[in-house]
């Protein structure tokens, strides 16, 4: 839906709020990023490829990642991080594609360096009913060291979109399933913790807080949308 101008993010380092397209320029200056880069290198980590992949929801350009992923890494894991922060809600199935459906499928065993080239763009595709499509776009690669254990570092991520209450305009944390399916004005679907109160639906279930994950209010996703580690 329009939401004006594009959702900002924030820096999973220093915090700042930086756009989507900044980030990497953002990280060269990020003192708190460089440190941390540093800091690997002195570590017993191999030096390998890491991968810098943006991550958005297809259809919804509000939601967005970006995370680094180590080279020897499969795909599986990656299936796994947005599984966690942004997608599970009754163990779906899925898939990575070029193309969506339709398109070439990509087995989740491939590893990061065996997929990963400039400017590919990997469509996952996440429960085969009422799909959430997200795209990996490859935007760069570093020769390194890992920053952590991990086979998937978050470096940013978008800032929660603001919704406005239905009733009174003011900040809401609420969204109304019922509201949702039935009524058609987008952005008419929201509350504020005092006109939740009162909301009189309930055919599809108490409203739901708000998290921040484009898969809020499809199926039964109610978040936490928390990054895995
Ligand atoms: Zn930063
Ligand atoms: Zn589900
Ligand atoms: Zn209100
Ligand atoms: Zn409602």
């Amino acid at each position: 839906m329009p939401r004006g101008p594009e959702n900002p993010g924030t820096c999973a380092y220093c915090g700042k709020v930086i756009t989507k397209r900044s980030v990497s320029k953002h990280l060269v200056k990020c003192s708190k990023w460089q440190e941390t880069l540093v800091a690997a290198e002195t570590s017993s980590q191999p030096v390998e490829t890491l991968w810098h992949l943006r991550v958005q929801d297809a259809y919804d350009k509000d939601f967005w990642l970006v995370l680094e992923m180590r080279g020897q890494t499969p795909l599986a894991k990656l299936d796994d991080y947005l599984r966690a922060i942004w997608l599970e809600c009754c163990g779906h199935l899925s898939e990575f594609t070029i193309g969506g459906w339709g398109g070439i499928r990509v087995g989740k065993s491939r590893k990061a360096n065996s997929t990963f080239g400039p400017g590919l763009v990997l469509r996952h595709l996440y429960d085969f009913g009422t799909t959430s499509e997200t795209d990996i776009k490859v935007v760069g690669f570093r020769e390194g060291k890992a920053t952590s254990k991990h086979p998937i570092a978050l470096l940013a991520r978008n800032r929660m979109p603001e919704m406005v209450c239905q009733e009174c305009e003011q900040p809401a944390s609420w969204l109304c399933l019922e509201c949702l399916y039935e009524v058609d004005e987008p952005g008419m679907w929201f509350l504020c913790d005092e006109h939740v109160k009162e909301h009189p639906h309930n055919e599809y279930g108490e409203p739901i807080a708000l998290v921040n994950s484009p898969r809020l209010g499809m199926c039964g996703y109610t978040g936490p949308a928390e990054p895995p580690y």
